[in-house]
């Protein structure tokens, strides 16, 4: 069994997990409106690891018998002045994310609840990549500038990203 404030710690994240799904698909559409294919597909599969990500909470939640329950998801927002400003906004909200993972696991431990630490311990590994892969792009982007043959390049090489499926656990 599950406490009653993990239960809704896990809700929070699902629902927290969902948000970044939908903030990262409008950075796809936002990138597709500026004729970036290759950042709009960077975006895409973010945001189809993001639904990734909250179906592993909710997988979770339901096998430690908690009970899922479905929030509103907020609308993101749909314009960045460019795409630099866009990544810096990713950037921020991993860290954001990061912060909650780390809430989250202080909860496990505080309530002593091993499996739950046990399954954050992933999202804690994973969060170091997010981090890292938004805050590169930043990095890159900066370099980059006013440059629109830097920026074509860039575009580029982010057409290249591709979504994988998470391996399915044996049961
Ligand atoms: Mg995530």
């Amino acid at each position: 069994m599950i406490s009653k404030k993990v239960e809704e710690a896990l809700n929070r994240q699902i629902n927290a997990e969902l948000y970044s799904a939908y903030l990262y698909l409008s950075m796809n559409a936002y990138f597709l409106s500026i004729n970036l294919a290759g950042f709009a597909n960077w975006m895409r599969v973010q945001a189809l690891e993001e639904t990734t990500h909250a179906d592993k909470f909710y997988g979770f939640l339901n096998d430690r018998g908690g009970r899922v329950i479905l929030a509103p998801i907020e609308g993101p927002p749909h314009d960045w002045s460019s795409p630099l400003a866009a990544f810096e906004d990713a950037y921020r909200h991993e860290q954001k994310v990061t912060a909650m993972i780390n809430a989250l696991m202080d909860l496990a431990i505080e309530e002593k609840d091993h499996a739950t630490a046990s399954m954050l311990s992933w999202f804690v590994d994973e969060q170091v990549e997010e981090e890292s892969n938004a805050d590169g792009i930043v990095r890159q982007l900066k370099l980059v500038g006013d440059n629109s043959g830097g920026l074509f390049m860039l575009d580029r090489e982010l057409s290249a990203r591709a979504f994988t499926p998470p391996a399915a656990s044996p049961e």
